[in-house]
């Protein structure tokens, strides 16, 4: 919950009130799960190779467009 509240927080100061580049709404959706990106490596899981980074989806509300935020960076 707190780490949602930050990336929300997060999200307000960089962008702002910004619309959706695809439909320009203002309704995002931060999801509460943090996934995983790991490095492809033809649909086999290597585990312990290469980086991986969590990322927390945004999806517009309208429109479903979906922007990826490195929750390291953030
Ligand atoms: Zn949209």
């Amino acid at each position: 919950m707190n780490k949602d509240k930050k990336v929300i927080e997060h999200l307000n100061s960089k962008w702002g009130k910004h619309p959706c580049p695809m439909c320009g709404q203002n309704s995002w959706t931060v999801s509460d799960t943090v996934f995983e990106l790991r490095e492809f490596h033809g649909g086999n899981v290597v585990l312990g190779s290469g980086p991986i980074y969590p990322i927390i989806p945004v999806s517009c509300n309208n429109c479903g467009n979906s922007v990826m935020i490195n929750v390291i960076q953030s």
